[in-house]
């Protein structure tokens, strides 16, 4: 089986289930608990992964709050900020290409008086840095929520941009970096305009069920207040109580290890399996297919190709025994992608369409199996 459906998920790297396994046998310790060694040594897998994940982010190591994935980091920053700071405003701005756990939790907001702006983007899915502006002036909101680079047609967003005009306007910025972390070279340091960053595990190498939240700290020791979404046992500084999931906090540290070691390494692999499989595209089917995705500042790797006059789900289904590959998200099945819908596809157009996510481990001669099918 050739697995081209990367932004669904990833296979976990075998270092990665290495260093994980451990703490599912022998090191079985709760971090919270203190004094003897089971505890103590949880208590340090703990600690090198936040080091590890601060290393990859370019941020301080009590700035990561480790979650059970992105859905839940999303939800934590944007009901957190709605809860936290309801006095201060009740507007929020986010775009129409956003990912379910952040467009469905403005929507539940939505239904508790909150108001939101939702932005329209370009044909690559993009939003106008000037509607940006616009809105905030307009709306003055407490939060704005801008996905770092899209999960079905890989396009970057302005980031850098987008922070520094939340900043100036004194805005909190959140962005949903799960399609980022470990695909490009990030520095939260150089990105002081980024309040809350969310990533998750499965999508680089490591396990599901695990992710980050970052929160930025105000000042050098001042915390970000931020109500949770979970009360409990003040685990992770009070944002997020239950348990620490060792094994999978100590598997996500290496994936970002791996991500951070390997990202030159990565990028360029990425870009050449991408060249190569766009030409092999091209060739066999000429203006029977069309690319969605941009070429220019997208994530490597992420194509979206539409296939004239081919049903993308009879397709997909027919390449199914021999290759993994998907009709857009995983997280909306079914539904026709609200993503190419905002990029101003028709339903036409979305019903041929096709994700192809690759990840370095793929290789050429994949590639070429896939010409062949
Ligand atoms: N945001 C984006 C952009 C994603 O691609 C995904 C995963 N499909 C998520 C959030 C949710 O991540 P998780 O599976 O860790 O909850």
């Amino acid at each position: 089986m050739i697995y081209f459906d990367n932004s669904a998920t990833t296979k976990v790297a075998s270092s990665v289930l290495e260093e994980m396994l451990p703490y599912l046998k022998e090191e079985y310790g709760n971090p919270s608990s203190k004094f003897y060694s089971l505890a103590v040594n949880a208590q340090n897998a703990v600690k090198l992964a936040r080091k590890r994940l601060a290393t990859l982010l370019g941020c301080d190591d009590d700035e990561i709050i480790f979650t059970s994935g992105a859905t839940e980091s999303n939800n934590m920053v944007i009901k957190g900020v709605a809860n936290t700071y309801s006095e201060q405003g009740n507007h929020i701005i986010t775009s129409q290409t956003e990912h379910p756990s952040v467009l469905e939790t403005c929507q539940y907001l939505e239904s508790k008086g909150w108001k939101v702006t939702y932005l329209g983007v370009d044909q690559f899915g993009r939003i106008n840095i000037q509607d940006l502006e616009n809105a905030i002036k307009k709306n003055k909101p407490i939060l704005v929520s801008i996905i770092w680079g899209n999960n079905e047609v890989g396009s970057l967003n302005e980031i850098e941009k987008i922070a520094s005009i939340c900043r100036e306007h004194q805005v909190f910025f959140h962005t949903d970096a799960t399609q980022v972390c470990g695909k490009i070279s990030i520095n939260l340091k150089e990105l002081p305009g980024i309040r809350f960053l969310s990533m998750s595990g499965h999508k680089i190498h490591g396990p599901k069920g695990v992710g980050v939240c970052f929160i930025r700290k105000q000042l050098a020791n001042v915390k970000t207040k931020l109500t949770p979404l979970l009360h409990g046992g003040s685990q992770e500084d009070g944002y997020r109580s239950g348990t620490l999931a060792v094994h999978n906090i100590v598997g996500l540290g290496k994936a970002a290890e791996l991500a951070n070691e390997n990202l030159d390494r990565n990028i360029e692999k990425l870009m050449f399996l991408e060249q190569k499989l766009t030409k092999i595209l091209k060739d066999r089917f000429g203006d029977h297919i069309q690319l969605n995705h941009d070429n220019k500042k997208k994530i490597p790797g992420i194509l979206s190709v539409r296939f004239v006059r081919k049903n993308n789900e009879v397709l997909i289904k027919k390449l199914a025994p021999y290759i993994a590959l998907s009709t857009g998200s995983a997280c909306s099945s079914g539904k026709p992608s609200h993503v190419l819908q905002a990029m101003g596809k028709s339903l036409e157009e979305i019903r041929q369409t096709v994700r192809i996510s690759l990840s370095p481990e793929n290789t050429l001669e994949e590639l070429e199996i896939f010409n062949r099918l």
